[in-house]
């Protein structure tokens, strides 16, 4: 089925959405992205991953495309047009740019260029994959400097998920100065004697959506909660991992670099933390 996205105004079949080969985003890959998941045919976190989008349009000095309540209204109407019950909405600004490819940035005054599609996941919370967890691997963090603005830079994290693969998992972490940074697209965690354990937010990771809430719900289930970066040889010592993001949610880690951690089955704090956020985020999903 041709899916109708969004570009610039217009509601279009995906065939007919055309972009400039001179647009920034294609050319320097000077864009921010969204992805906001949707169950039971509402958004889970809006204003979490609107909030992100303002930041990181302003870190990088770009216009925001419109606002908040407009982005709302063209998500809801790519769910209705779609008839989308579980799934995904992606959501891209770059700089646009009206003339020639230049390292300068074009005038101010350019209009961004705006594009949201839908991802159809049917089941999208219920994942057979979370009832066994994914298997990870180590690998150097070698992505730029400012991983908390959510860039389209995602040459380095495909390269480390076609590693992953190659070595028949289904993951990588990344590693830097020996301390485990985060996964290719989500946060990581170990869970050690109850407390959970977080790398603190800074420029070196993606400040997470579903992170925020997770650590929220956690904190107010009275679990300890611990935010300081850990090692690999840590977390195989660990009694659990698990990872979060927007569309896998809490997700079990089992093994890291071949070794199986605890039973090598998802853990009771990620199966409680999962349970918690799928239930806490429904409730505010609008
Ligand atoms: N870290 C990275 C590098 C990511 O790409 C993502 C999501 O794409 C996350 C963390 C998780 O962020 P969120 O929970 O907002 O989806």
């Amino acid at each position: 089925m041709t899916r109708t996205v969004y570009l610039n105004g217009d509601y279009l079949p995906e065939t007919e959405a055309k972009v400039s080969i001179f647009d920034r985003g294609f050319l320097m890959s000077d864009g921010v992205y969204e992805v906001t998941s949707v169950l039971g045919g509402k958004l889970i976190d809006f204003a979490g991953h609107c909030a992100r989008l303002g930041r990181s349009l302003s870190e990088l000095g770009m216009p925001a495309p419109c606002s908040d309540a407009e982005l709302l209204a063209i998500h809801r109407e790519l769910v209705q047009l779609n008839d989308i019950t579980d799934g995904m909405i992606y959501l891209q600004v770059t700089r646009g740019n009206p003339g020639d490819r230049d390292f300068a940035y074009p005038p101010a005054d350019t209009k961004p260029t705006l594009v949201l599609f839908t991802q159809n996941k049917p089941g999208l919370a219920d994942a057979p994959a979370a009832k066994t967890g994914w298997k990870v691997i180590s690998v150097a963090d070698e992505r730029w400097g400012r991983r908390d603005i959510k860039t389209t830079q995602l040459l380095y994290p495909s390269m480390a998920k076609m590693m992953a693969k190659a070595a028949h998992v289904d993951d990588a972490w990344f590693v830097e100065d020996g301390m485990v940074t985060e996964g290719t697209s989500n946060n990581a965690y170990i869970v050690k004697d109850g407390k959970i354990i977080t790398r603190q937010l800074s420029n070196d990771i993606l400040h997470g959506i579903t992170r925020a809430a997770v650590l929220r719900f956690a904190r107010e289930a009275q679990m300890e909660v611990e935010e300081r970066p850990f090692t690999i040889a840590e977390a195989q010592a660990a009694d659990e991992a698990f990872i979060t993001s927007a569309s896998t949610f809490v997700f079990p880690v089992v093994e890291i670099d071949g070794t199986t951690l605890g039973t090598g089955t998802p853990g009771p704090v990620a199966k409680r933390l999962r349970e918690i956020y799928l239930d806490e985020s429904l409730k505010t999903a609008i």
